[in-house]
């Protein structure tokens, strides 16, 4: 076997191998190429009036940034408007939006012809062709008929092609099936068709490596996406994944092969990478396919972590002893990444500055073409420099010509695909056909990159660069261009507190981790929880088991409750300490929370085990809730600095001789009733809010899952938090948590429930017992029963996925969740069929499988109590979708189905109480005002979503959709400590937001000093 090249030159990516302009003979060999292309280029650019046109248009939308964005996000909608004055509101919309610059005379243009009879008709006829200029221009069809159109042409013009059935991610199984029957069919229809397309030699073979022979090369293409497949594509659940997608591709695989045709696998997003990558080396080992060479894969060179992708795939190559394609690009999706990554507080995956991707993309070119022998290199970029390299490189290695494929997009690297074809170069372009709905996000794409000043065919079509500059060796862009770090540093702006980034499920490694912890946390089931008073470990009489609710034969901890004369002797310490820990310093006791934080992320994987077992939570939701528990302590710590600066630094309203002073103190010992639903978030966060104040507090965690919230003692105490100052009480909310919060030392109650238990305790709060000092402050986040408003322009497909993510997340138990959708107007029945399809595609499943998207819920009280809201919803409306677990699941644990009823009143059972499980209403509403009036009918105000892409309608639903929490285009589920700080009003609860700047002040009373300084008419000078 033929051993694999490393590296010609020094790597162009390292500054300090090599200076920037230093020659050598592949530069001087790019330099001379690069001018031959641009030359070339400049020879076949496009001259049609379309052409014209388009570069107008391209030219007005790129006037002004924000412009820009605006007419971006109008084309992104303009398909789903189904009106003339819908698209003249929207347009009009975005052009008005604030900061957007229109050209000269266009906004008075735009009011003119609003103004006329038919201005409405006259706007929407000038969006939609300006809309289909573009498409057009970027997309060749919409069947395979214009499409095929469009190949031949291309084959004329000697360029091949590859083929791409627009469509982005599935969101249901129906679609998947769909999408693999499109892709068969567009196989056996150009398979038909091939015959009759004469043979081309400088497009149909290609002389592979140094020692082979001239190879044939089928004559159709076709590029695919692995996510299109399978609707839950999802690293975490690898196995499942990796087996649906192989199942679904194989016959699209063993179609091609008997028709003579590659397929080339496309790389999406970088979370779906390693899966992609995988379930390619999977299949490409599989005896069917192990001999085959046609086809595929991509490799993204603004990933950081591209260079060992590629090296593994050329091991994986010679292992498997067939060569296959590999299509080099930067890759398409740099903002999305760069945004994602600092939503979810990770290191970007891609570079920081373009010409770090340009460098890694020549060092990458380099390594695949010496390696062309086992990776058949494709080059796929409109970088004349990029080319120019990649075609010196191979001229420098002698290696025969068109040994190396070049790669353009459809519309936009056709002028140097005609420039390549023209100097005898193999080119093949990337043709994408299909509707125009599913082809508005790679539209947008399109648009996106080629509006980009970083873009290399930009600079070219403004002209803007001169053509050395546009030749530069990336290494020496570094000194002229720095836009990477401006965009990334105005994109995040770092505040003091940063939120814990969850658990990359989609790392092979973390999804390791999580599979030993679950297996040692099964070692040991049958843990005992004890109480904990003073420090010691106390045991009682009444021990109760906690079943595992995925399997309920399971016993997986046993909880010691605690007593009356338990939880009187922890309310004594609780208040001889409480003087104590008050007078501690502030940054002390932040210290102790910060030190909780690190016991929590130590023991991170177990928590999470621990959740799955006790709580029936599916990996990601345990994860989301040990990462919120970190929050609460890191944020709070912060707030309690903020609120107790230095004595010097009080607030101060001094006047002369008067000195005033403004502070806070603690209020007194804090009883903590918590919930199941978070059981360490939740309970963790009123904790350590009560105790950073100065308060001392006892902890009666849920009777569900006793063992998750004792991992709170437990960080407490390895924080050092001196004995005594919390003491931990599982047990029943009737008799311990009640004595608890009657009892007359009790200073302040925090509480997380139902609405019933909420009330109640604050009824009993305002009754003063004998010998009782404070008026109890009461802390009480209730329920919800909040509802999702869907515009009729929303983005029919997110606003399904996002109403059954909010619906199923933890099985619906969470008091966030939603559990009404209102549907306005023409989106009624499109979002219905979307919803259903969704919905009917979810996994049932054990929590611990990480393939579950709806796990148990977390007893049989509950299971009994869902049953019963689905037979309400039966009826009082009409059941549209369920998915139902096996009758083995059901008998085996506490699982029901998810469900979504139509036509159910929204005044009656199921529009009304909150259910807290999977069950989801369906509501109609002809107008926005009807919506609103609809969603606003209930006794609840916690959370709620709206989706839509109407910037009036946006700005009006922010104003008028009063609840605690409204998330817009994105679901009602997950909000994070400081950013989406979490509590509603009504009977949703007091107000209190958790994880927000006014949270503390409930466990603090603010105090005043004021002192007269002056003495016979003189004072101390005021520092
Ligand atoms: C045939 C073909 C198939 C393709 N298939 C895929 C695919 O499967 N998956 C995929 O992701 N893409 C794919 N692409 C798209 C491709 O990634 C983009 O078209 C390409 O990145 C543009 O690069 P360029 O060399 O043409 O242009 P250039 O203008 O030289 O480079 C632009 C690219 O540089 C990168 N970049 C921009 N700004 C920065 C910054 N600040 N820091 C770091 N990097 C930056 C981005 O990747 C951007 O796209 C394909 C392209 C072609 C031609």
């Amino acid at each position: 076997m033929l051993q694999s090249q490393t590296q010609l030159t020094p790597h162009p990516h390292d500054g300090t191998s090599a200076e920037p302009n230093a020659v050598n003979p592949i530069e001087q060999l790019t330099q001379q190429l690069g001018q031959q292309l641009l030359h070339a280029l400049k020879r076949n650019s496009h001259t049609g009036i379309a052409d014209a046109l388009y570069e107008q248009m391209l030219k007005l939308a790129t006037h002004d940034d924000k412009l820009k964005v605006e007419l971006f996000r109008f084309v992104d909608v303009l398909p789903s408007l189904q009106s003339s004055t819908a698209v003249a509101r929207h347009l009009s919309e975005y052009l008005t939006q604030p900061g957007v610059r229109l050209p000269a005379g266009a906004g008075s243009l735009m009011s003119l012809v609003q103004k006329l009879p038919f201005g409405d008709k006259l706007m929407s006829t000038a969006a939609h062709w300006g809309a289909r200029l573009m498409s057009e221009r970027f997309i060749a069809g919409s069947n395979l008929a214009e499409t095929t159109r469009a190949v031949e042409r291309l084959r004329e013009r000697n360029m091949a092609f590859t083929l791409d059935l627009l469509g982005e991610a599935v969101i249901s199984e129906r679609e998947a099936e769909l999408y693999q029957r499109k892709y068969l069919d567009m196989l056996r229809g150009m398979g038909d068709l091939q015959g009759r397309w004469p043979a081309n030699p400088q497009i149909d073979t290609a002389p592979y490596g140094i020692t082979l022979g001239a190879t044939a090369l089928p004559r159709v293409n076709v590029s695919v996406k692995l996510s299109s497949l399978y609707a839950r594509f999802d690293p975490m659940a690898a196995e499942a994944t990796s087996e649906a997608v192989k199942a679904r591709l194989r016959p699209i695989l063993a179609l091609a092969r008997q028709t003579g045709a590659q397929v080339h696998i496309d790389m999406e997003q970088y979370d779906y990478r390693s899966m992609t990558v995988r379930i390619f080396k999977e299949i490409l080992m599989e005896p069917a396919y192990r001999d085959w060479e046609h086809i595929g894969i991509v490799v993204q060179a603004y990933l950081r972590d591209s260079e060992q992708d590629l090296r593994g795939l050329l091991a994986f190559a010679q292992q498997r002893g067939t060569p296959f394609t590999i299509r080099l690009v930067k890759g398409a999706y740099w903002d999305f990444e760069t945004m994602l990554a600092a939503q979810r507080d990770y290191t970007a995956p891609v570079f920081a500055h373009k010409w770090e991707t340009d460098a890694n993309y020549e060092a990458l070119t380099q390594f695949l073409i010496l390696n062309s022998q086992f990776l058949h290199p494709a080059i796929a970029s409109h970088n004349v420099r990029s080319v120019a390299h990649a075609q010196a490189i191979s001229q420098q290695l002698g290696l025969p010509p068109r040994t190396v494929e070049y790669q353009v997009l459809f519309g936009m690297g056709e002028s140097i695909g005609r420039a390549l074809a023209s100097q005898g170069e193999r080119v093949r372009v990337y043709v994408p056909f299909g509707e125009t709905l599913p082809g508005m996000a790679y539209l947008v794409r399109r648009l996106l990159e080629n509006t980009s000043n970083d873009s290399f065919i930009r600079q070219v079509e403004l002209n803007a660069s001169a053509q050395a500059e546009l030749l530069m060796k990336p290494a020496a862009r570094r000194l002229t261009l720095d836009s990477g770090v401006k965009r990334q540093a105005s994109s995040v702006s770092r505040p003091i507190f940063q939120n814990e980034p969850v658990v990359d499920f989609a790392i092979a490694a973390n999804q390791q981790h999580m599979a030993d912890a679950l297996k040692q946390v099964r070692g040991e089931f049958g843990f005992a929880v004890p109480v904990v008073i003073g420090g010691r470990r106390e045991e009682s009489l009444n021990v109760v088991a906690r079943e595992n609710p995925s399997c309920k034969n399971e016993v997986v901890s046993r909880t010691h409750f605690a007593t009356l004369e338990q939880a009187e002797r922890a309310l004594n310490l609780a208040e001889r300490m409480f003087p104590i820990w008050r007078d501690v310093d502030v940054a002390a006791r932040a210290h102790v929370l910060r030190r909780t934080a690190d016991y929590f992320r130590q023991h991170r994987h177990e928590i999470n085990a621990w959740q799955v077992y006790e709580a029936g939570k599916p990996w990601r939701d345990a994860d989301g809730d040990v990462a919120e528990a970190i929050d609460f302590c890191d944020f709070y710590a912060a707030e309690m600095e903020r609120l107790s600066p230095a004595q010097g630094a009080r607030r101060k309203r001094n006047v002369p001789g008067e000195w005033n002073e403004y502070f806070y103190d603690a209020r007194g010992p804090a009883v903590i009733i918590a919930p199941w639903n978070f059981p360490l978030a939740i309970l963790t966060g009123m904790t350590v809010a009560a105790l950073v104040a100065g308060n001392t507090v006892v902890i009666k965690p849920s009777e569900q899952t006793s063992r998750v919230a004792y991992f709170l003692m437990q960080a407490l105490e390895a924080a050092g938090l001196p004995p005594g100052v919390a003491a931990f009480l599982p047990g029943e909310g009737e008799s311990v948590g009640a004595a608890l919060v009657a009892d007359r030392r009790t200073a302040v109650i925090a509480f997380t429930g139902s609405k019933a238990v909420g009330l109640h305790i604050l009824k009993e709060a305002a009754d003063v017992k004998p010998g009782q000092r404070e008026i109890k402050h009461v802390v009480a986040e209730l329920g919800g029963k909040n509802a999702i408003i869907v515009d009729e322009d929303a983005d029919l497909d997110e606003a399904a996925s996002g109403t059954v993510h909010s619906t199923i997340g933890y099985s619906g138990q969470k008091c966030s969740a939603a559990s009404r959708v209102i549907v306005i107007g023409s989106a009624y029945d499109t979002f219905c069929k979307r919803l259903k399809d969704t919905l009917e595609s979810i996994c049932i499943g054990d929590a611990q499988d990480p393939a579950t998207t709806l796990g148990p819920l977390i007893d049989a009280d509950s299971q009994r109590r869902i049953l019963n809201y689905i037979e309400i919803g039966r009826q009082e409306g009409r059941l549209l979708a369920m998915q139902t677990p096996s009758p083995e699941q059901q008998a085996k644990g506490w699982f029901v189905p998810a469900a979504a009823f139509v036509d159910a009143p929204a005044e009656g059972r199921l529009c009304q109480e909150e259910i807290f499980g999977p069950v989801l209403a369906v509501l109609r509403a002809n107008t926005l005002d009807e919506a609103l009036k609809i969603a606003d009918g209930t006794l609840y105000a916690l959370t709620g979503g709206f989706y839509s892409r109407s910037p009036a309608n946006i700005a009006r639903v922010r104003r008028e959709f009063r609840v605690g929490n409204l998330y817009i285009n994105r679901k009602i589920t997950g909000a994070l400590v400081d950013r989406q700080p979490f509590g509603g009003g009504r009977m949703s609860g007091v107000g209190s937001k958790a994880g927000g700047p006014d949270y503390l002040h409930h466990f603090l009373l603010p105090r005043t000093t004021t002192e007269l300084v002056m003495r016979r008419g003189f004072a101390p000078v005021e520092e």
